[in-house]
C-alpha cells in the first residue's frame, strides 16, 4: 500500500485570494482526508467567528506565554497582530494519519518549511488585483485602512511565492479544491515517500527469483 501517512499542507496566499473558502471546501467534501489545523491569534473575533473553531482569541500575554512554552511551531506578526500554530494537534492529527491543512503566512510558511522538509506549501493567488480589491471589499470585514494594510502586505507576499511548490490561480472555486486534492494525491505517490513500499517489493521480487 502507498503511504498513507498524514502529510503537512501549507496554504498561503493574500488576504482575499479565497484560501479559507478552498479550505472548508475540501474539508467538506473530504472529510475523512483532511483536518485544519487551528490557530492562535490576538486579532479580534469577526463577526460569526467562534472561539477553537474559527481561531483561539488570546491576548498580547497569553500569546507570548505560548511562545515561551514552546507550545507553538510557528508564528509571525500580520497586520499588526500575532498568529501562531499550536504544536500538539498537528502532531496528534499527522499520527492519526489525516492530512493536516495549515492556512498561514509567508513568514510561518517558511519557518515551517525548514522544521517540516516533507511539508507540501500551496500558495493561492487571485486571477487579477482588481478582483481581490473587489473581494476584499465585498467581504466588508476590514475598514479601508486595514484593507489597504492587506493589500500591501499582499504586494510583498506576492514576491516570495516562488518559494512554494505549487501555484493554484483561484479563479474557480471546485476546480481549485480539486486541484489541491490532485497534488495531495500525488504528493502520497511521490518514490520518496513510499522507500519502506519500493524495498519491500523489491525484496518479494528478489525472493521469487532467487534460484533462477
Ligand atoms: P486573518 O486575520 O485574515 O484571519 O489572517 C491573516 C493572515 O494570517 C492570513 O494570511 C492567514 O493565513 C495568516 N495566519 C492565520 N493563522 C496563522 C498562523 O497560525 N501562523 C501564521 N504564520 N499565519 C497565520
Amino acid at each position: 500500500m502507498l503511504n498513507d501517512k498524514g502529510l503537512l499542507l501549507i496554504i498561503s496566499g493574500f488576504s482575499g485570494a479565497g484560501k479559507g473558502t478552498i479550505i472548508n471546501g475540501l474539508i467538506n467534501k473530504y472529510r475523512d482526508r483532511y483536518t485544519l489545523s487551528i490557530s492562535a491569534t490576538t486579532r479580534g473575533p469577526r463577526e460569526g467567528e467562534v472561539e477553537g473553531i474559527s481561531y483561539f482569541f488570546k491576548t498580547k500575554d497569553e500569546f507570548t506565554t505560548m511562545i515561551e512554552n514552546d507550545e507553538l511551531i510557528e508564528y509571525a506578526n500580520y497586520v499588526d497582530n500575532y498568529y501562531g500554530t499550536p504544536k500538539k494537534y498537528v502532531d496528534e492529527s499527522l499520527e492519526s494519519g489525516k492530512n493536516v491543512i495549515l492556512e498561514i503566512e509567508i513568514q510561518g510558511a517558511l519557518q515551517v518549511k525548514e522544521m517540516y522538509p516533507q511539508a507540501v506549501s500551496i500558495f493561492i493567488m487571485p486571477p487579477s488585483a482588481q478582483i481581490l480589491i473587489k473581494r476584499l471589499l465585498e467581504r466588508g470585514t476590514e475598514d479601508l485602512q486595514t484593507i489597504k494594510k492587506r493589500m500591501t502586505r499582499a504586494q510583498k507576499e506576492g514576491m516570495r511565492a516562488k518559494y512554494y511548490d505549487y501555484l493554484i490561480i483561484n479563479d474557480d472555486l471546485q476546480q481549485s479544491i480539486d486541484s489541491v486534492d490532485r497534488i495531495i494525491r500525488c504528493e502520497h505517490m511521490k518514490c520518496k515517500r513510499n522507500f519502506d513500499l519500493i524495498d519491500s517489493i523489491n525484496k518479494e521480487v528478489y525472493e521469487l527469483t532467487r534460484g533462477d
